[in-house]
């Protein structure tokens, strides 16, 4: 097989007797537009705004989890299913050898289940060493989601702990403290030009404002009903979302990572009705929404 790079955007592949033309304008759309150069310094791309089985079972909204990008640090956040084929269907196309990291908040399918496979988009197929994977020590250990043959591929492997920080490139973010959810699990409040806190899977408790103080808030909104005392579900309610935010007071608060009962009530409209009464403002993700800041 050969190349041959054409001007118009396509390139010439000689596949044995045969020549085919290919789009090669994936590359060239992994920057920012004109208009947004001066005024951003990165975005939150959310591929998918749906968690819980049923909804991932269901696809009724994707599961492919998000992308954030400061400057020029890529770091994909918890690629659960459909992940890869979301990614490559998106309108505004990601080169996925240009991801500096993973992040895996924790192990359940709807957050990971695409990992390998992306740690194979990101290392070119394991040919190229690159990138590093941060996730809680339990997502390696006892029943694993990622394979080992595809994590040497890597640059690096590091672990999520309580009250740590990590760098990697332009970004630095810190996972302030271990949720309550079945497995280990931890948020990120990510440091950049601003702080973006991103709250993931957990069973609200008392302490939970204080460690994500930030300017923005991201999170996952699992639940419509509020979750009882001895509820075994360890998710956040939309009550518990309310709560957060008129105690943390961001600029902006985005409610992603819906269960079925939420889509039902249109989670836009209860962002609008959340809005009214705390003056602050909250957006509902939606699939394909692209967040600057
Ligand atoms: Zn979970």
């Amino acid at each position: 097989m050969s190349f041959l790079q054409l001007g118009n955007g396509f390139k010439k592949i000689h596949y044995g007797g045969q020549t085919v033309k290919e789009s090669h304008r994936k590359s060239l759309t992994w920057k920012f537009k004109m208009n947004e150069r001066s005024t951003t310094k990165g975005f939150v791309k959310f591929f998918g705004t749906g968690g819980a089985r049923f909804v991932v079972s269901t696809q009724l909204r994707s599961t492919a989890g998000i992308l954030l990008r400061y400057l020029n640090t890529n770091l994909y956040i918890d690629p659960g299913p459909g992940a890869l084929v979301r990614i490559h269907a998106a309108k505004e196309r990601f080169n996925l050898t240009h991801l500096d990291g993973i992040i895996l908040t924790h192990k359940h399918l709807d957050h990971s289940n695409d990992v390998n496979v992306m740690i194979e988009a990101m290392t070119e197929g394991g040919f190229k060493k690159r990138g590093v994977l941060f996730c809680p020590q339990d997502a390696l250990d006892d029943d694993p989601v990622v394979r080992k043959y595809v994590m040497k591929n890597l640059d690096g492997v590091q672990t999520l702990r309580e009250g740590e920080r990590y760098s990697i490139k332009d970004i630095t973010f810190s996972t302030p403290v271990r949720h309550v959810h079945p497995v280990e699990t931890y948020g990120i409040k990510f440091l950049l030009n601003k702080t973006i806190s991103l709250i993931a899977d957990t069973r609200y408790f008392e302490q939970l404002p204080e460690f994500y103080s930030c300017d923005c808030l991201i999170a996952n909104v699992l639940r419509k009903k509020p979750i009882e005392e001895n509820d075994v579900i360890a998710h956040l309610s939309i009550e518990d979302f309310a709560r957060i935010v008129t105690q943390i007071k961001p600029e902006v608060a985005i409610m992603t990572h819906f269960g079925m009962a939420m889509i039902r009530e249109k989670p836009y409209l209860l962002a609008e009705q959340l809005k009214e009464e705390t003056g602050i403002d909250i957006i509902a993700a939606y699939d394909g929404m692209r967040w600057n800041f």
